[in-house]
């Protein structure tokens, strides 16, 4: 963390990694192909040293046309991306010593916003699926009753399985437990050929239907659970027990609107767990379809010449 406040203290820091980003292999002029240029650090651009032509350091990226100094977006999206809990604009404004409360919140919202829009992979081989209730009196607790009147939200969550571990997830928000949404949320989330583990609910029956093998086995009851029978989906268990953790800690009180939001946060944050970097860079737009550039490299930004 200190590392990485050293290394983008300045806007020249950050606009130096963008330019890594934009050029891995080093600045090539899209006109000319020339291989020097110009920073025009209050522009955010760079101009080539031999025709002139000028780009945007931040065309294509969530920073276009920003205002915000661009340490503050860096440590923004640093914060979103390492800080489990998720961080409020209050503390952000506090962290980034910033003027306007606004400010912290705009870049909050607009990060959020890039973690629900993130290119996502269905997930594939062995996965599990349960279902579980949110923002409801007895989060937990199964039953219709939980539905009468109440706030709470029916969430499904699907695990894909890395040996004995989990590896990513997804989760979704969904109005009610027919046959038709089952499938649709395996249709739109697991990839066919998978083999899908569930629990006896009857909801989960003909997810065939999406090109999946299933295999359905009768979960213990809780009493059983609770003496330390194993479940017959325990990694979809853990992942929602550390989603209902979290929401508990983190948010009070969402609301069923915002609940999915909130679930593509966590699922963002989990399934990038093991590359931060390369969760920052989505998180900002850079670098599409390229490896994640390792801050390092702006050491090697070389080609620079004023
Ligand atoms: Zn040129």
């Amino acid at each position: 963390m200190r590392e990485f406040q050293r290394q983008f203290a300045s806007e020249e820091a950050c606009q130096d990694y963008l330019a890594t980003c934009r050029w891995p292999e080093g600045f090539r002029c899209r006109r000319c192909g020339h291989t020097r240029a110009y920073r025009l650090v209050k522009q955010r651009r760079w101009q080539c040293a031999a025709c002139r032509d000028q780009v945007s350091l931040t065309a294509g990226t969530i920073l276009h046309n920003t205002k915000t100094p661009l340490t503050a977006w860096f440590w923004a999206a640093y914060l979103t991306v390492t800080d489990k809990r998720g961080i409020s604009a209050l503390l952000l404004q506090r962290q980034l010593g910033l003027r306007r409360y606004e400010t912290a919140w705009m870049l909050l919202h607009k990060l959020r916003r890039a973690m629900v829009n993130a290119v996502r992979e269905p997930l594939q081989g062995d996965v599990e699926i349960d279902d579980t209730w949110v923002g409801g009196p007895q989060p937990g607790l199964r039953g219709s009753r939980q539905l009468k009147g109440r706030k709470a939200a029916i969430v499904l969550a699907a695990v894909e399985k890395r040996g004995e571990a989990s590896n990513r997830i997804r989760m979704a928000v969904v109005p009610d437990f027919k046959q038709t949404t089952m499938l649709g949320f395996v249709t739109q989330h697991v990839a066919p050929g998978s083999t899908i583990y569930t629990d006896g609910l009857k909801s989960f029956e003909g997810l065939q239907a999406a090109g999946v093998r299933h295999v359905p086995r009768t979960q213990p009851l809780r009493g059983a659970l609770r003496k330390g029978v194993p479940s017959v989906v325990p990694l979809a268990d853990r992942a929602i027990g550390n989603l209902q953790q979290w929401l508990i800690g983190t948010y009070h009180g969402v609301s069923k609107a915002q609940l999915q939001i909130y679930l593509d946060e966590f699922v963002f944050r989990h399934n990038r767990r093991r590359q931060p970097m390369a969760a920052f860079q989505t998180l900002l737009g850079l670098g599409t379809g390229r490896a994640p550039t390792s801050y390092r490299r702006i050491r090697g930004a070389r080609d620079v010449t004023g």
